[in-house]
């Protein structure tokens, strides 16, 4: 089989690209190649939290673009499954916390103040969403399925450079020839088939662990985000509970074996976590989510071409992946199809 280009990968991040390729090549032969079922990966795990925040000039203007992008999608698609949510940040500062973009308009809440730790300062944000990555992955590439050849259950075992493209190996035996190669493998950074490759980026895959925590979620509750501490508080109405992320730090995990359940010490540590945000919902968990997602060193996404520059890697957006999908999917088909107006 050939391809102008082969994405490997189809989670939010291989979809996303997907779509964007399609929009810009029309009539070029895509296909997007996944081991498992569209949506399998960190995808389906994902809380799916946007916030307007970004640690660096790039990943702020990464979100700005994100958010643009899948505020268009959900006015042209209002079935998706994207809700808008509010917002609260939360810190220790006297002034509001500077990573936030412009349009987040962060302006001090003197309102109430349920799941703040006591002394802390408040403030109103704008902008936030969140989404059930699945379902959004699953009906992305449905609705691309007349333009995109995706095929799942559709392993990569090798990559090979040759003078008439980059061959794709599976497990059926099947080869994919194609002019072009785009990565997103999400935390599969070391399968065999690309390991060599991928490594010299320096990328590495930390375990995510939220908790589910039991309690009332009323119907206008906003996400809390703990600037601190680096954890959030996402009322997850359609589930009937709260979602409760921090920053777990067990790196160099694989994907094969890390979503086994969570572990005494990750309830531990979350539960501490926990604590110290918001000590009323302590007690009512033993519930979460649990896996992993590529990290770069320099803490911003990765698009890069690779050794043979006909393969360019997209990831390792660090935590980020839902949000900064678009963004990155726009790098990525900068670097295979500029766009003619810019
Ligand atoms: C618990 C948790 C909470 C999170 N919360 C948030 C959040 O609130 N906001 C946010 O923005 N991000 C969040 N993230 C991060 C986000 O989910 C990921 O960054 C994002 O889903 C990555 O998407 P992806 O498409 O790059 O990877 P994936 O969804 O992992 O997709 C990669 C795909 O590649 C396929 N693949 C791998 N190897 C092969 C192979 N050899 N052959 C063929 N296919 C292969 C896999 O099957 C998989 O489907 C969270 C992640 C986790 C785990």
């Amino acid at each position: 089989m050939t391809a102008d280009v082969t994405i490997v990968g189809g989670g939010i991040l291989g979809c996303v690209i997907a779509r964007e390729l399609a929009d810009r090549l029309p009539g070029a032969r895509l296909v997007v190649l996944d081991q498992d079922m569209v949506g399998s990966g960190a995808s389906r795990r994902s809380a799916g939290l946007h916030i307007p925040r970004g640690a660096t000039g790039r990943v702020r203007r990464m979100t700005s673009y994100s958010q643009a992008w899948y505020e268009r999608l959900l006015a042209g698609h209002p079935e998706l499954p994207i809700r808008p949510v509010d917002m609260f940040v939360v810190g220790s500062g006297e002034d509001p916390p500077a990573a936030y973009v412009d349009d987040a308009r962060l302006e001090p809440f003197d309102g109430p103040r349920e799941h703040v730790p006591t002394g802390a300062r408040m403030w109103r944000a704008h902008g936030a969403q969140y989404a059930d990555v699945y379902q959004l992955t699953r009906a992305l590439a449905a609705g691309l399925r007349d333009r995109v050849e995706i095929r799942e259950s559709a392993r990569v075992n090798a990559l090979e450079s040759t003078s008439d493209g980059v061959v794709v190996r599976l497990d059926s035996g099947e080869r994919v020839v194609s002019r072009r190669l785009v990565l997103a493998p999400g935390p599969w950074l070391s399968s065999g088939a690309w390991r060599d490759l991928v490594a010299p980026l320096g990328a590495r895959v930390k375990k995510v662990v939220a908790l589910h925590v039991d309690g009332p979620v009323p119907p206008d509750a906003g996400v809390v985000v703990y600037e601190d501490v680096d954890a959030f508080l996402l009322p997850l109405r359609n589930a009937g509970h709260w979602l409760f992320s921090y920053t777990c730090q067990e790196w160099d995990v694989d994907p094969a074996t890390v979503a086994c359940g969570l572990s005494t010490h990750d309830i531990e540590e979350a539960g501490r976590a926990l604590r110290d945000c918001a000590p009323s919902l302590v007690d009512r968990n033993g519930s979460g989510r649990v896996f992993c997602d590529a990290y770069s060193t320099t803490r911003e996404p990765l698009v890069t071409a690779l050794a043979d520059d006909r393969v360019v890697f997209a990831g390792a957006a660090n935590g980020s992946g839902y949000r900064l999908a678009p963004a990155i999917a726009d790098e990525v088909a900068e670097l295979l199809v500029p766009a003619p107006h810019r």
